[in-house]
This record gives C-alpha cells, sequence and structure tokens, in this order.
C-alpha cells in the first residue's frame, strides 16, 4: 500500500516535538481509521492558529491583537517588568506564582552562534520601554543556565543603563533546569525570594 497524500501527511506530522517516523505513522493511520472528525477538527485549528496568532506589539508574548490582554489589562502593576525567554516560561510564572506585573519575552536567549543577538531578542524595545520610566523594577526570569545567565547579564546591564533596579529569581531553581519544568512550589518560591543584583 503506498499513497503520496499519506505519505505527506506522516512526513508533516514530525514537525511536532517528540514525533519520530514510528509515531507519525501511527497518528496519520489512527485518524483515517478512526478519527476524521477530529482531525479535520485538528487541521483547522492549527490554520487559524498559525494564521492568526502573532505576536503583542509592546511585550512580544503570543496575541491576536496588536497588544495582549495582559500588557492592555490596567490591573496588572506597570511598575513590575519580569523578562523571560518564551511565552511557556510566562505561562509557568503566571501559574506558579501571584504576580500581578507584566512581561517582556525575549523569544529566545543569548545565543550568537544560532544567530540570536540583542537585535533578535528586542533588546531595543525592552530599552524604549525602560525609558519610559514607568517600570520600577525589572525581573529577570532567564532560565539558569549558561545562554540564559548571559542573557540575563545582558539584562542587567540594561537595566542599569537605564537607572531601574533589576531583581533576579532567588535559590531554588536548579542550575541547567529550564523554567517550565520546574515545579509550581519551587518556581513560587524563587520568585517570591529574587534578589536585588548590585551592578
Ligand atoms: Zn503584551
Amino acid at each position: 500500500m503506498s499513497s503520496l497524500l499519506l505519505n505527506e501527511l506522516i512526513d508533516a506530522l514530525r514537525c511536532l516535538p517528540g514525533v519520530g517516523a514510528k509515531t507519525a505513522q501511527r497518528m496519520a493511520f489512527h485518524v483515517l481509521e478512526r478519527d476524521r472528525v477530529g482531525a479535520k477538527k485538528l487541521s483547522e485549528r492549527l490554520a487559524a492558529a498559525v494564521e492568526r496568532i502573532g505576536n503583542c506589539t509592546r511585550c512580544r508574548t503570543f496575541s491576536e491583537d496588536a497588544i495582549c490582554s495582559t500588557c492592555a489589562s490596567p490591573q496588572r502593576d506597570a511598575s513590575l517588568l519580569c523578562v523571560v525567554e518564551t511565552p511557556v516560561d510566562q505561562l509557568a510564572v503566571e501559574q506558579a506564582t501571584g504576580y500581578r506585573g507584566r512581561y517582556f519575552v525575549l523569544l529566545g536567549r543569548l545565543s550568537p552562534l544560532d544567530g540570536m543577538g540583542p537585535k533578535e531578542l528586542g533588546i531595543d524595545l525592552l530599552a524604549a520601554r525602560l525609558a519610559e520610566n514607568e517600570v520600577r523594577e525589572l525581573i529577570i526570569a532567564t532560565n539558569p543556565t549558561v545562554e540564559g545567565e548571559a542573557t540575563a547579564h545582558l539584562l542587567s546591564q540594561i537595566a542599569r543603563a537605564t537607572g531601574v533596579r533589576a531583581t533576579r529569581l532567588a535559590h531554588g531553581v536548579p542550575l541547567g533546569g529550564e523554567l517550565e519544568f520546574i515545579d509550581r512550589g519551587t518556581l513560587a518560591h524563587a520568585f517570591g525570594g529574587r534578589l536585588l543584583i548590585e551592578n
């Protein structure tokens, strides 16, 4: 049995994380045999999400609107700005802590070899934001990896240049750990006990 469309479907499914050739094959056969309605819905949702979800022009997180709901909300404390690497990290902080400030999402981390420099991380946008004089504390919540630490260093320099106090998540976040995989209690503790960065 051979079908060009089937092979193309199996190939396309492999763009999902953790899905290899075998799993992609199983998924493709599954939907064709048992769940064509679910598959149709999935394809429509995927197309709509990819087409309509862009990035907030202010904080760069995923958003269907030019300004995301967190940036637009008057309930959020504009004097606190938490910098995270990814929208998933933002979600982790949001779910684990009682944080009520705003965010800035780098959409990556400093990694010159992968072409991720200050420009790609939106550092200009962040610096302009700090220059508005509304932010009083820049909470650096990059991951405690080598690249995350290098990113944190860059962020603290920008904070210093704009005269904004910078803090870093405290002990409890294991070295090399990613925020999204840290349990909520640990992340909440690290967030609550953040430390002032001495410049
Ligand atoms: Zn936003």
